[in-house]
């Protein structure tokens, strides 16, 4: 299996700069989306539904395109990539979904589902067998059960075969998309230190799509929160959720006072979410901001760093 080194470095950066994606009008838009994934890193994409995050996603994982900008992957534009390079990074790059078994053949084993994509690949000298033995070890499925189907199993155990058929590409980067969220809360809490654990094993990078702040804030090192096509703000996890600085995030961060000890809450952002095909002009989040201004509603606020590593699209922070 392949391993990173533990130094990020920067010729293997995954790079994603996006003039605007115009995909079916289904697909949440991107307006000027930037972001860079580190190696071994793993990125939490925060916002409500309809901001773009699955899209962003998708884009990152390869298999939505990109109508403008690009997508660099270990330095180079993913879409230059001929032949052998191409597909390597096709591979390198997998999308685990929140229920993607019932998208699958239903007479197909976990075996066979597993082994699929590397035996397209000529991934598999030999047997077939052993090679999926390893990979569903590696992802915590009892070999022993190979021969069952997906709906055999509970949500957990299916997410693992899941994670298994991913990683039998030997991938480099995964990008969860609310992979957990379909699962109870005990069973996450498996999957999400799985993930970890697959991370320190294998070196994965990861983006990690999710509407779950507890989620995110568990599992990420660093933070995008998306608003209606836009990355707003972007920091170290504990640093966005100890000082956020955009008033999108202040209001998605701000908790649900709790009576009893037990899981944070949430409380949802004040005003209607506007349509994501029709944004407000400016500042998108102008029209539901306490803090906006007439520039507001103008003028798109610049991505300012605002602490090392902290990144903050809003007016306010123009120094008077
Ligand atoms: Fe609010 Fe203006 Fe900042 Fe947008 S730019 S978040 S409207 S203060
Ligand atoms: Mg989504």
């Amino acid at each position: 299996t392949r391993r990173f080194g533990s130094t990020p470095d920067l010729a293997a950066r995954i790079a994603i700069r996006l003039g605007a994606a115009k995909p079916p009008p289904v697909v949440q838009a991107l307006d000027g989306v930037s972001l860079d994934i580190a190696e071994g890193e793993v990125v939490g994409l925060v916002g409500e539904s309809g901001c773009g995050k699955s899209t962003l996603g998708r884009i990152a994982a390869g298999i939505l395109p990109a109508s403008e900008g690009t997508i660099r992957w270990k330095g180079r534009d993913r879409a230059t990539l001929q032949g052998r390079a191409r597909r390597d990074a096709e591979l390198a790059a997998q999308m685990i979904f929140q229920n993607p078994m019932a998208a699958l053949n239903p007479r197909m084993n976990v075996e066979a589902l597993v082994a699929e994509a590397p035996q397209i690949h000529g991934m598999i000298s030999g047997g077939k067998g052993a090679y999926v033995d390893d990979y569903l070890r590696k992802a915590g499925f009892d070999p022993e059960m190979k021969r069952r189907y997906p709906h055999q199993f509970s949500g957990g155990q299916r997410a693992r075969a899941n994670i298994a058929r991913a990683l039998a590409v030997q991938p480099e980067f995964l990008v969860c998309d609310e992979s957990v969220a379909a699962l109870d809360v005990s069973i996450q809490a498996q999957i999400l230190n799985l993930f970890m654990d697959l991370r320190e094993q294998l070196g994965l990078t990861y983006l990690f799509v999710s509407h779950d702040l507890g989620v995110v804030e568990h599992i990420s090192d660093r933070v995008a929160i998306m608003y209606l096509g836009r990355i707003v703000e972007e920091a170290p996890v504990a640093e966005v959720f100890a000082r956020p600085n955009h008033p999108y995030t202040q209001q998605l961060l701000a908790e649900v006072p709790r009576i009893r000890p037990g899981k944070r809450r949430f409380s949802a952002v004040k005003g209607e979410l506007p349509s994501p095909l029709n944004p407000p002009k400016g500042c998108h989040f102008h029209p539901r901001c306490a803090f906006a201004t007439e520039r507001c509603r103008i003028e798109v606020p610049k991505m300012r760093q605002i602490a090392p590593g902290h990144r903050s699209a809003c007016h306010l922070n123009d120094v008077a």
